[in-house]
């Protein structure tokens, strides 16, 4: 990290004005060659659902991953390490949805076979 460096990263933008006002900085460091587009190197990112873009300060060498907001999604702008942490975290607390409901289907299905078995 260093001066040109963003001061915080964004673990989901609150809102679109936010996410309005960091892009407009971004974009200003991109014009100004502060900061470049780059190829993603993370074999991991291709299989997401979410798009991404990622960033390198040509000062600093940092790398920076960018990914945009859309509907429910508060997307993030976090070093590459970061965001390889935050979505592994991500991908867990889905996992754990996934599994809670099909607990209760399960649930739901025991219910219905005891109801019709106890009518016999
Ligand atoms: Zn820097």
């Amino acid at each position: 990290m260093c001066n040109d460096c963003f001061d915080k990263q964004y673990y989901g933008f609150p809102s679109y004005t936010e996410y309005e006002e960091f892009e407009a900085i971004l974009d200003f460091k991109a014009r100004s060659h502060k900061i470049q587009i780059i190829e993603s190197e993370d074999e991991g990112v291709k299989g997401l659902m979410y798009y991404h873009l990622y960033f390198k300060y040509n000062t600093c060498s940092e790398k920076y991953a960018l990914s945009i907001p859309d509907h429910a999604w508060r997307g993030y702008f976090l070093t590459e390490q970061n965001a390889f942490d935050y979505r592994k975290k991500l991908r867990i607390s889905d996992k754990d949805k996934r599994n809670g409901c099909l607990i209760f289907i399960l649930l739901l299905c025991s219910l219905f076979l005891y109801a019709l078995f106890a009518n016999f």
